[in-house]
């Protein structure tokens, strides 16, 4: 009998939903409103919120006024500044976590220390948190760019860290500071949602003979919940939406698990698992006596259709 574990944890986290909920509360009330950049990865959600009026706007040029909702990724002080000048109104779903970092950074800052950022360079939410130190920060990614990168003499550093950073991989990066004798105090900024949504990836890809990572491509948190899945169960796919599901890849007796990455909406997951689940009811079922037929024939055979957009009733989680 098949088997389908979803993580506690799938889906958005705290900041993300928190995030949605302003701009769908906005709108109507608020016009013209535009959302900095995406978002959520998420374009199930982006085309909602955008039939529904948000524009994205990846600059504020040409903006003479209206509402500027801030995404839970945080942006650096001279966006704010800019909006305030230009006299729009801000809705800042900037997630509390990274607030907190933006605290930090700019008080740490202020006081003379020397900052470092431990994250993906490319990642908006560190491109935001170093807007808060005057962009003045070294960016390390990795511990091979803690060992090379050049790190200007300062009497103290600040050390923070994006909040989907692995704290194993953080831990890496401090040894090799101190190796290098940088003088420095260190800030836990990881984000315990993203800290318990990993550790229950790592224990659920390892009980089952397949998993599933739901989120968007360009979902960092995402990414990673499928690195490691993909260290712990050689069977992992990567979808975005049910419509990416090969259903002939699983066998009816496959222990299956389910995450999803922090902007995952709750619809799209739950879509999958119960596509799933009476995908594989139906396969057990339909066997019968039949000891030979397979779940893929049993696809061929048509005895399990399924369609996006099906409305499929009746779901077996364990
Ligand atoms: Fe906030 Fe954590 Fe969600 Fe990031 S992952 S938006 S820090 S709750």
């Amino acid at each position: 009998m098949s088997q389908i574990k979803v993580a506690e944890s799938a889906g958005f986290c705290f900041g993300v939903k928190r995030a949605i909920e302003m701009a769908y509360d906005a709108i109507g009330k608020e016009s013209p409103l535009y959302s900095y950049g995406q978002l959520i990865h998420n374009k199930t959600v982006t085309d909602d919120l955008a039939s529904k009026g948000v524009q994205i706007v990846d600059s504020l040029e040409g903006l003479t006024e209206g509402t500027l909702i801030i995404r839970s990724h945080g942006v650096g002080k001279a966006l704010y500044d800019q909006a305030t000048e230009k006299g729009l109104k801000i809705l800042d779903g900037t997630c509390p976590f990274v607030k907190k970092i933006h605290n930090i950074v700019h008080e740490q800052k202020e006081m003379g220390r020397g900052i470092i950022i431990v994250g993906d360079g490319s990642h908006p939410e560190v491109q935001g948190i170093n807007g808060w130190c005057e962009n003045s920060a070294a960016i390390l990614e990795s511990p091979e760019a803690a060992q090379t990168a050049q790190i200007p003499p300062m009497e103290r550093y600040a050390v923070v860290v994006q909040t989907t950073f692995r704290q194993s991989k953080y831990d890496q990066i401090l040894d090799i500071l101190k190796e290098r004798g940088i003088s420095m105090e260190v800030f836990q900024t990881i984000c315990s949602a993203t800290e318990k949504r990993q550790n229950e990836t790592v224990e659920l890809s390892q009980s089952v003979d397949k998993m599933i990572v739901i989120g968007g491509r360009n979902s960092s948190n995402t990414q990673k919940l499928v690195e490691i899945c993909a260290k712990n169960c050689r069977n992992t796919v990567h979808i975005e939406t049910i419509c990416d599901l090969v259903l002939n890849n699983f066998k009816k007796d496959d222990k299956i698990g389910i995450t999803a990455g922090a902007s995952t909406p709750p619809a799209i997951i739950k879509e999958v698992v119960v596509t799933m689940s009476e995908a594989l009811e139906n396969a057990v079922q339909n066997l019968g006596g039949s000891e030979e037929a397979t779940f893929e024939q049993l696809l061929e055979q048509s005895l399990v259709t399924l369609h996006t957009g099906d409305v499929v009733k009746g779901t077996v989680i364990q």
